[in-house]
């Protein structure tokens, strides 16, 4: 069970001297996370003021576990456009599952065969759908730090690494705020 601290953001965050997925405490460089929400579009005489909460983090890792965590961190963001990503990516996933299921249900003769050509547009994209999904499920699953929630003076990290959000606690105690009950169960 990852552990989630909602901390401060008035004060310097204090982040453990290792790597948030390892624990080594050799060769480390940073990554960045972040969290953003549109909170408000008003008109005005030159456009549109479009004012929005965006905070980005630097975490250490270690430069072994440094590889593929921009991407990660981008396509695991709570922003509006890319929640509607996933959620769409994981109905068109769901979605190819069970056309691959009948398929191969057809294939090896447990459901009647027709004789209608085979959609292999639609299927590419059913495939692209399962593909991205398992994708989001591999960056959420392996992002040593992740952004799960914000308020206006607090931000919640979700710790892969035990040992690392104990040190983290440790180092930040001042400025641990409660974490709401019904973040706790996001994971
Ligand atoms: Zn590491």
């Amino acid at each position: 069970m990852a552990k989630k601290l909602s901390v401060a953001l008035d004060a310097p965050i204090q982040w453990p001297k290792c790597c948030a997925r390892c624990g080594a405490d050799t060769d480390l460089t940073v990554a960045g996370v972040s969290i953003g929400s549109m909170s408000g579009i008003a008109p005005r005489l030159d456009g549109l003021a479009i004012t929005s909460t965006m905070v980005s983090l630097k975490y250490p890792v270690c430069r072994a576990h440094a590889g593929g965590l921009g991407l990660a961190g981008f396509v695991t963001r709570r922003t509006a456009g890319l929640s509607f990503l996933r959620g769409f990516s994981y109905f068109v996933g769901v979605l190819g599952v069970a056309i691959f299921a009948v398929m191969a249900a057809r294939a090896v003769g447990l459901a009647p065969r027709n004789n209608l050509p085979t959609p292999w547009p639609f299927l590419a994209i059913f495939a692209g759908g399962i593909a991205a999904s398992a994708y989001f499920i591999h960056a959420m699953r392996t992002l040593p730090v992740r952004l799960v929630g914000q308020s206006r003076e607090t931000v919640t990290i979700r710790f892969a690494n035990d040992a690392f959000a104990a040190d983290f606690y440790a180092r930040n105690r001042r400025n641990l705020r409660d974490v709401p009950w019904w973040k706790k169960f996001i994971f």
